[in-house]
């Protein structure tokens, strides 16, 4: 079995894999490849699946597999999957640093005493009494709700599904706009699909009566990034910090001149939601127990 490590994933999954055959970092052998590994920088797209001439299995390393067009590589016998469970601590860590950073002015203080500057007049905001709104109460949204409430948030969420376990600490909302309308945090947690794209628009800003914080760690396009940008500019939402934007392509980005990166009001961070050390650890033994389990399977 010939296992390609297309993206970063942790230096040790190598030898962990080894005991399963063959193991390759080099991209040009994808074509001969029986398993892939990707992140999001690899984009499966149909091209890159017709290339696959032995492919069977791609494993997403993190959450969202929205870089593979999964219904066509399965149309051609290639199981898709992903590591759901390994990424939830680290990223709703980062969305809490994210939150945590605005109202304490982190950026603010620090650029200031770099520069000689003893910024104590400007006050800081305590998270404690304040409500936070989610969009999407999956598994990453509940790891930040828990920590939420350890805070003293209040916390409301709209799903289409409502789970009922979580209704120990969320209060569920039947719609988007419900969940903003008295939130002064708003953390996003939807997948990237077509239902949830550029979903903080216009329409829903309109629906935040308390220039809200928007935070979101899930994917860039889920907000209209024109929409945020001018509620930037007139104040209908106070910041917006992010991990995700519209390509993981860095080249792409700062050349598309994307209305966000242009903000003085936001709080920016390349996409490092799943890059701790000991996530890409959980990354890495999820998909050794996977191909463990398709091979013991007959799958692959
Ligand atoms: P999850 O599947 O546990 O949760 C997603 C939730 O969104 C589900 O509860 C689902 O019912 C809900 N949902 C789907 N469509 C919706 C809609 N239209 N309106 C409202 N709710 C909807 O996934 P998760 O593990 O919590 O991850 C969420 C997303 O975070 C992933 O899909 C991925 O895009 C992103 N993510 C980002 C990073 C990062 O590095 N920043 C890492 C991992 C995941």
């Amino acid at each position: 079995m010939l296992i390609l490590i297309s993206d970063a994933f942790d230096a040790s999954l190598e030898g962990k894999l080894a005991r399963f055959g063959e193991v390759t970092t080099d991209k040009a052998r994808a074509c001969e490849a029986d398993v892939i590994l990707v992140r999001a920088k690899t984009i499966c797209d149909k091209a890159y699946i017709d290339s696959l001439k032995n492919c069977k299995l791609i494993i997403r390393g993190g959450v969202g597999i929205d870089n593979i067009d999964k219904p066509y590589a399965e149309s051609h016998g290639i199981i898709v999957t992903n590591t759901p469970k390994a990424s939830g601590i680290a990223v709703a860590e980062l969305a809490f640093a994210l939150m945590l950073s605005v109202p304490n002015n982190l950026t603010y203080y620090h650029h200031g005493m770099k520069h000689g500057e003893w910024l104590k007049n400007t006050k800081r905001t305590e998270l404690y009494g304040k409500t936070l709104a989610f969009i999407g109460m999956g598994n990453i949204a509940y790891q930040v709700a828990k920590r939420a409430v350890a805070f003293g948030m209040n916390i409301v969420a709209y799903d289409v599904y409502v789970d009922e376990k979580k209704k120990d600490i969320v209060k569920f909302v039947p719609t988007p706009e419900e969940a903003v309308e008295n939130a002064d945090y708003i953390s996003l947690h939807v997948p990237g699909m077509d239902s949830t794209k550029g979903m903080v628009n216009k329409e829903l800003i309109s629906h935040m009566k308390k220039h809200p914080v928007l935070i979101n760690t899930c994917r860039g396009a889920v907000i209209n990034a024109d929409d945020v940008k001018e509620a930037l500019d007139n104040g209908s939402i106070s910041w917006y910090a992010t991990d995700v934007y519209p390509t993981d392509n860095a080249e792409k980005l700062f050349s598309m001149d994307y209305p966000i990166l242009g903000s003085d009001r936001v709080t920016l961070t390349p996409h490092v939601g799943a890059n701790s050390k000991e996530n890409l650890l959980r990354i890495g033994d999820e998909v050794c127990d996977t191909i463990e389990r398709l091979k013991s399977e007959g799958k692959i």
